[in-house]
């Protein structure tokens, strides 16, 4: 890393905290902890009831380790306390709140994200420490393709872009054959979205004999829904993003967080970046709820130091991840890296008596070039039983590689004995925002 060039041209690369020593950081978590442990007991109804239910007040916290005796949040204490303005949550007067975010509640109830004029502000810092991270720079120009509204994903993206000096084309999802047209005209630097529609985008480009490697796209930051190494291939491959010393950089958040902005992958892809001087992280097993080891895959618990509405404690984000705490080679020691994320301990489908991660399924597919898109149905209870739907491409594709593809499908899930239908180009669905290639029958 260039450390003058990046200090002289931006100020969204903090090197005294990007770049401190583990120690350090500890240090500023330890009195971060300190202060938000007391702040939520004295301004929360919600956690001076569980601390006292626990027995456990602020005073027992002195070291880092000690935040393992207070009580875990868990969305169903949001969607049932918070809702709507923050409810017994909250931390501030209702006046002090500037605004909301939301969550879609596809599943129920939505949990709704208040923010007092200081959680804007330290979003925006954040998201404009991860566009920094990811290679942004004043002069590019980001093509934002996450939904606005109340979807953190839109306006987080666009009001950091601004703090970093890069101009914004606030274009949402949808209408992509005009998208193409704008692509053309505008020729951004910079595309974020989610990876299904970055995808789709992609797709639609070389359908229409564009050269897309000669496109300015250098960055793509994909977030929102889960993605795999195979889909950062196709985007680095599609757009010729190495070759612009640029690539597909992995971007972390939720509503609960602020929104986008609590982690992303520096230069070296290699897991993102945890932002723990705002959001304390511990991993654990969701069974035992005790630490899982170095190196072992567990759940992402979160405790917000820094937000001030609605700050959490020990949040179980049902993401599941594996830690790599080595100093990474762009500079940050003290920031751990994510790998990826394996996916929603809710995403994992359930099926007569297996576990099945969505994202072995999309690994396996999307590992042979002439797979396009893919649907699952599963039929849990009925007689349809687990299929998959493989669209291929027409060029090339022939008995040979429908033969492989069964082959590798049934080694990754032959516990299941998955039926696989091959279908031709053209016949899946495409998605604008999020996907949805996994679909319950029963
Ligand atoms: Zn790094």
């Amino acid at each position: 890393m260039d450390l003058s060039r990046e200090i002289a041209t931006n100020k969204y690369f903090e090197p005294s905290i990007e770049l401190a020593s583990k120690e350090e950081i500890k240090n500023v978590q330890k009195k971060r902890l300190k202060y938000i442990l007391s702040y939520v007991y004295e301004r929360s109804p919600f956690y001076k009831r569980l601390f006292k239910e626990n027995n456990i007040s602020p005073y027992d916290f002195n070291e880092l380790d000690d935040i393992r005796k207070f009580p875990f949040t868990t969305k169903e204490d949001l969607i049932k306390y918070a809702y709507p303005y923050g409810g017994d949550f909250l931390c501030v007067n209702r006046e002090d709140l500037v605004g909301w975010h939301m969550t879609s509640g596809t599943t129920g109830r939505p949990i709704a994200g208040p923010y007092t004029s200081n959680d804007y502000w330290t979003w925006m810092k954040l998201m404009a420490r991860c566009l920094v991270t990811a290679g942004v720079r004043k002069g590019d120009i980001l093509l934002n393709l996450y939904g606005y509204g109340l979807f953190t994903g839109g306006l987080g993206f666009h009001q950091s872009s601004h703090l970093v000096g890069a101009a914004v084309i606030p274009w949402g999802v949808g209408r992509t054959e005009a998208l193409i047209q704008t692509i053309l005209d505008f020729s951004p630097t910079v595309m974020t979205g989610t990876p299904s529609y970055q995808l789709y985008v992609l797709e639609t480009l070389i359908k229409k004999g564009i050269d897309t490697k000669k496109l300015p796209i250098r960055i793509t930051i994909p977030g929102a829904e889960m993605w795999t190494e195979e889909i950062r291939r196709r985007l680095e491959e599609g757009f010729g993003l190495k070759e612009k010393n640029g690539g597909s950089r992995n971007v972390y958040g939720a509503t609960e967080l602020l929104g986008p902005g609590s982690g992303i992958e520096c230069e070296y892809e290699n897991g993102f970046h945890f932002w723990i001087d705002h959001f304390y992280l511990e991993i654990i097993d969701p069974e035992t709820l005790e630490p899982v080891q170095p190196g072992e895959s567990g759940e992402m618990v979160v405790t917000t130091l820094t937000k001030e509405a609605l700050p959490l404690i020990r949040y179980r984000m049902r993401d599941v991840t594996v830690l790599d705490d080595d100093p990474c080679n762009c500079g940050r020691k003290a920031f751990p890296r994510c790998k990826w994320i394996l996916g929603r301990i809710d995403d994992v489908i359930h099926y007569r008596g297996a576990k099945i991660w969505p994202k072995v399924i999309q690994e396996t597919l999307l590992k042979f070039p002439n797979v396009l898109e893919y649907q699952v149905e599963v039929d849990r209870f009925g007689t349809s039983g687990f299929t998959i739907k493989v669209e291929l491409e027409s060029k090339g594709s022939n008995e040979e590689i429908k033969r492989a593809i069964t082959s590798e499908v049934r080694k990754s899930l032959s516990f299941i004995n998955p039926k696989i239908i091959f279908v031709p180009e053209g016949t899946l669905p495409r998605y604008e925002g999020k996907s949805k290639r996994i679909i319950f029958l029963s």
